[in-house]
């Protein structure tokens, strides 16, 4: 092995070969590296790989038998194709700086932070961890080259397992522990705590939750009966210690959430105390969950549900969501509070937004999907720099509850609700929405409970709605779902056993949130990707509507009449049981099951959706109209040959690209179907696909163009019709 001092890395990078071990998995040992310095005491490991060999080098670095361990990104950026005039041969298209994950802090013994015996005994979900934040010095980069974006420099700083006083800090060479009585108790990596505390917090029985532990421990451990008598008593402590641990860390709420905030501050991105000038904020968001929003809503979308317990909690609590792999509604972060000005929401917002760029300073979303038209779009705007998205959720659920509790009658909810769909639709359908209104409040005027409800709470904003609804892309069903699963989930846990006090302090919230419900989303995670609890992730993955609906198959549905005015599901479990779905095919259909009659968007309404949107007369739902009309309005501009053109195509060009790795244009027979509405159609889920696929039909037909002319000139009349109306209300 050489050692280059004088060479420049730039140089060095073109005479190394790139390796390509054979092995699935393969590490440092399987490679030839290259020693380079800039001085005798600055020497590196480099070696190059094929860069979509990056993940296999990560896990075999990771199954290291001497340190077992996981490697987290501890900081990353990423550039452009295209962005760089000049470059070196060294330069990056990414950059990650991985870092085992029993480091870089070392809160153990001789560390720079010592446990204090507070700090042990109020665990949480911080639990064991200064016992796992062992100061471990091993990491190294991996480039993706910008010359050569298909290979990978990996520059290894330290290879060994190591603190900074030179000792093996983990694994079976390491027998030492730390903390007051900790000598005795092997510790054990994060990602054992996590699932051992998200066990306990599930509730599942002991001898379930030692028997995981301890295989997680022999993994790392390698088994001897000491090990095993310490690993139990680690379980048994910790289930002690989740037991009586408690959110009142004072008797005042103010001061107790002080002292959980001096405390979490890695769980924490924003504080603001309240004041006589400033109102309660508080932003968390664990380092779990920073990675997620990195890995599931980067280049994707972000959604909110945006004032849970408005009404029972001291403060509402806004979540912000992504959508992991299932495309289910993930919570990556909490914010507490009850304000919502501009200032205030741009506060946090960017502190949040500020912290996930430290990790990955390239992190974008596309599009943030709303559910209230009272929230501030500028901070969303300047701080996301994207679209902002509407989803109806919210007000179909209450909508829909309001119809069941306040009229007795199953004809009449029905009728009801289909009526206030109306409203909605009447936007789409250039109709005047006063008119659809007023003749609601006339036929149903007997039912003084619902028409008492609705000009009480809804008269007064439904305008500010309407014009929302009008004027920003509307989410679809699915994401629709997905956020009221995440809803409803929330709402069961908080308020299944809570007591009445305990929704009046925020130390309680904060204590639910950080550690039952953030285990819960992280095991459904883990038995989702690790494959070990069969039925978690069963439960996990048919927790929304829209996967339960996928389980339905077509021929359960049947259609009353021609006019699909009624749809009947035949129930799976008992053949002899349907539901019935009146006003098929809107996001305002009804169906009887109990499920539904909850408020819940349920699977037969989904599944009977699905259907009608293969048949080809049926109408589009109101996100197809919007998404139509994005495109047709594109479409009208600009309006001479000119430059303003090109870069007009230039963009649309890059848009379609992007739209085609989601989307497949529907090919041969069909395509005279399609093109007659528009020229793209979203497949159905199970044919979906996320590899883009190379076009051989072009996007925009000329016959599509010709028969949407007449479509757009209706278009425009309607819209001016209805600037019109809204002058004149
Ligand atoms: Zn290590
Ligand atoms: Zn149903």
């Amino acid at each position: 092995m050489m050692v280059e001092y004088l060479m420049e890395m730039k140089d060095l990078i073109n005479e190394m070969p790139v390796q390509d071990p054979p092995n699935e998995l393969f590490c440092a040992v399987d490679l030839m590296w290259t020693k380079f310095g800039t001085s005798v005491h600055h020497v590196h490991d480099v070696a190059l790989i094929p860069y979509d060999r990056v993940e296999s080098f990560i896990s075999g670095e990771c199954s290291n038998a001497e340190c077992p361990t996981r490697f987290h990104i501890e900081r990353g950026r990423k550039r452009k194709r295209g962005s760089l005039k000049e470059y070196k041969s060294d330069e990056y298209l990414q950059y990650r700086l991985y870092w085992c994950s029993f480091g870089p802090e070392n809160y153990g013994e001789g560390g720079t932070i010592l446990p204090s015996r507070r700090y042990r005994l109020n665990t949480r979900n911080r639990a064991a961890r200064p016992q796992s934040m062992r100061g471990c010095t091993c990491h190294f980069a991996i480039k993706r080259l910008y010359v050569r974006p298909s290979v990978a420099l990996v520059i290894y700083y330290e290879r060994r397992h190591v603190n900074k006083s030179g000792f093996v800090c983990h694994g079976p060479l390491d027998k030492d522990a730390i903390g007051p009585q900790a000598k005795r108790i092997p510790y054990i990596c994060s990602e054992i705590q996590q699932q051992t505390m998200s066990l306990i917090y599930l509730g599942l029985p002991e001898e379930n939750v030692l028997q995981t532990h301890m295989e997680g421990v022999q993994r790392y451990c390698g088994s001897d009966a000491r090990v095993s008598s310490l690993a139990s008593q680690y379980v048994q402590k910790l289930g002690m210690i989740i037991k009586r641990s408690t959110h009142e860390l004072d008797l005042d709420d103010q001061a107790s959430i002080r002292m959980w905030v001096e405390k979490n501050k890695k769980s924490m991105f924003f504080y603001q105390d309240s004041s006589d000038t400033d109102p309660f904020i508080l932003g968390i968001q664990t380092e779990w969950q920073l990675h997620q929003t990195i890995r599931f809503s980067h280049h994707s979308l972000l959604a909110c549900d945006s004032s849970f317990g408005i009404r029972k909690l001291k403060y509402p609590l806004y979540t912000l969501l992504a959508f992991d792999s299932r495309q289910h509604a993930l919570p990556i972060a909490w914010v507490i509070t009850r304000s919502i000005t501009k200032q205030d929401v741009s506060k946090w917002m960017k502190a949040l937004a500020d912290r996930v760029r430290t990790v990955d300073s390239c992190w974008r979303i596309i599009g943030f999907i709303i559910d209230d038209p009272a929230l501030e779009l500028q901070p969303i705007r300047d701080i996301f720099s994207c679209p902002v998205l509407f989803s109806i959720w919210r007000i179909r659920r209450s909508w829909f509850r309001n119809v069941v509790r306040k009229c007795s009658n199953i004809e009449v909810q029905r009728e009801i609700f289909k009526r206030l769909g109306k409203i909605i639709y009447s936007i789409w359908q250039g109709m005047d929405y006063m008119i659809v209104l007023e003749e609601l409040l006339q036929d149903f005027v007997d039912q003084t409970g619902f028409i008492m409800y609705f000009t009480s709470c809804w008269l007064p904003k439904i305008e500010m709605w309407l014009s929302t609804l009008e004027n920003l892309p509307l989410a679809s069903q699915e994401s629709a779902g997905a956020i009221e699963g995440y809803h409803i989930k929330l709402k069961l846990r908080i308020y299944e056993d809570a007591q009445l006090d305990s929704l009046e302090r925020v130390d309680w919230l904060v204590h639910k949130l950080t550690t039952e419900i953030h285990s819960s989303y992280w095991l459904d995670l883990y038995a989702d990707e690790s494959g070990t609890y069969p039925t978690i992730k069963e439960d996990y993955i048919s927790s929304t509507s829209w996967h339960r609906a996928l389980q339905i198959p077509d021929d359960a549905v049947k259609f009353h009449d021609k006019d699909h005015n009624i749809a009947l599901v035949e129930s799976q479990k008992d053949r002899n049981q349907t539901n019935i779905v009146s006003n098929p095919g809107s996001e305002f259909a009804f169906c009887d099951c109990s499920w539904s009659m909850k408020g819940n968007l349920c699977k037969h309404v989904i599944k009977v959706n699905m259907v009608l949107e293969d048949k080809e007369d049926s109408p589009p739902s109101l996100s197809y109209r919007a998404f139509e009309r994005l495109l047709l309005d594109l479409w009208r501009k600009p309006m001479d040959d000119s430059i303003e053109l090109d870069q007009s195509m230039a963009w649309a060009t890059q848009m379609k690209e992007k739209i085609q790795r989601l989307v497949e244009i529907t090919t041969s027979n069909d395509i005279a179907a399609v093109t007659s509405k528009l020229p793209l159609q979203w497949l159905g889920r199970k044919g979906r696909t996320f590899v883009g696929k190379p076009s051989n039909t072009p996007a925009l037909l000329p016959c599509s163009i010709s028969k949407n002319n007449t479509h757009k000139k209706n278009f425009t009349k309607k819209k001016n019709r209805k600037r019109k109306m809204l002058r004149n209300l």
